[in-house]
């Protein structure tokens, strides 16, 4: 078959084999990025549901605006500053997960062969993403805090890129936040070279340790923001948002009509629902409660069962724990070994877009319970030593 010839640049499928390697039921597998199912507040989304359907009837049925529905919209930006000011309704979209966020910001930005700046490791999603449309990825050199600004700064001076990536809260995949004094001088670096920023945070509200720092939306200008409700509701809702500027906005919204017309009316209407009867925070204090536990079990069944042959980065929020085996050179030909023991994980190499070979490795522990942890880790040590 005659596919486009940017289908090559997709590999073979990778993600697929693991996720189909998870579905054996004697697997553990710290390779998703999935949300705690036992948590799904299951019930009261269905009340919302159910509330829509007799409080809207027949019109939660019908074709909706691209740019979401209104009150969704409303109640999203008041949740957000731009720089330091109010954010209107006309300053947001909704969309179908934020991975569309990434896909319509590809789309509406980029002719083939643009650059795009993004952090070092970055989000597989997100390379997808941009490679979909041709770009050429440049990673920006990290520290423990994420992005040197210097090191952009030098780059800045010799390529102008469209924009840049970044996810500054418990990145994915290493974990790392970014504080408040690399923030403000990652935009004034931004600011004098006139570079757009698009901010990805998915995982801001998963904080269970240590200090939160304001978006650098609210931080500085020329900020675009991706949100999404996958990690603190539900991610098979496919609820997500962009903010920006209305022009921005106004652009997106061209382009999205192009893909879907719009994201699922009733979904919307039913995430408001859930919104305003005020259960989020709760919600979000019972994950954050979680995810500490799963991240100690995790931190503590590596250092009891890998000790030093392994490298790792602590996180303070976020899902995934980003680690290096110093017995392998790479992870990704380790795959295979892992699979025989019946543990997962997603080799590092994947986060960049230059596919080095590497022996760091993503772990998630959102998804399995402190005695799954242990047992995995203690897979992964006995893969080790074959
Ligand atoms: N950005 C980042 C950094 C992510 O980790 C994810 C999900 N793994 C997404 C975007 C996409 O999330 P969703 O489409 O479910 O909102």
């Amino acid at each position: 078959m005659q596919y486009a010839s940017w289908m090559e640049t997709l590999g073979e499928g990778f993600i697929g084999e693991i996720l189909k390697a998870a579905q054996n039921p004697s697997m553990i597998s710290f390779a998703g990025g999935l949300p705690a199912l036992e948590l799904f507040p299951d019930q009261e989304l269905q009340r919302c549901f159910q509330r829509v359907f007799e409080e809207q009837g027949k019109s939660a049925l019908q074709y909706a605006q691209t740019a979401g529905h209104p009150q969704l919209r409303e109640w999203i930006a008041q949740q957000h500053k731009r720089n330091g000011k109010p954010v209107s309704m006309e300053e947001i979209v909704v969309t179908t997960g934020s991975q569309q966020g990434l896909s319509l910001l590809a789309q509406t930005f980029l002719d083939p062969g643009d650059v795009v700046f993004v952090e070092t490791p970055t989000y597989l999603g997100a390379i997808q993403a941009f490679q979909g449309f041709r770009a050429q990825m440049i990673m920006i050199p990290c520290d423990e805090q994420g992005i040197i600004p210097e090191e952009l700064e030098t780059l800045l001076k010799e390529v102008t890129p469209k924009f840049l990536y970044i996810i500054p809260n418990y990145q994915n995949p290493s974990g790392k936040v970014m504080g408040l004094e690399r923030r403000r001088e990652l935009l004034r670096v931004a600011q004098a070279y006139d570079l757009l920023v698009v901010e990805d945070n998915p995982y801001g509200e998963l904080r269970f340790e240590g200090e939160g720092y304001p978006d650098l939306i609210d931080l500085g200008e020329n900020v675009i923001y991706l949100g999404t409700f996958s990690k603190v509701l539900a991610p098979g809702l496919r609820v997500g948002y962009v903010v920006a500027d209305t022009d921005i906005i106004d652009h997106l919204c061209l382009t999205k009509e192009g893909v879907d017309l719009h994201s699922n009316n009733l979904t919307q209407r039913a995430v408001f629902e859930f919104l305003k009867e005020g259960l989020l925070p709760a919600h979000i204090q019972k994950l954050r409660a979680l995810y500490k536990e799963r991240r100690g079990a995790m931190v503590e069944a590596i250092e009891n069962y890998l000790g030093d042959d392994v490298d790792m980065i602590v996180p303070s929020g976020g899902l995934f724990l980003w680690a290096r085996f110093k017995k392998i050179n790479n992870s990704f030909d380790y795959v295979q070994e892992t699979i025989r023991q019946n543990v997962l994980y997603v080799p590092g190499a994947l986060f960049y877009p230059d596919g080095r070979v590497t022996s760091e490795v993503r772990l998630n522990y959102s998804c399995s319970t402190p005695e799954m942890i242990e047992e995995g880790v203690q897979r992964l040590a006995r893969a080790m030593q074959a």
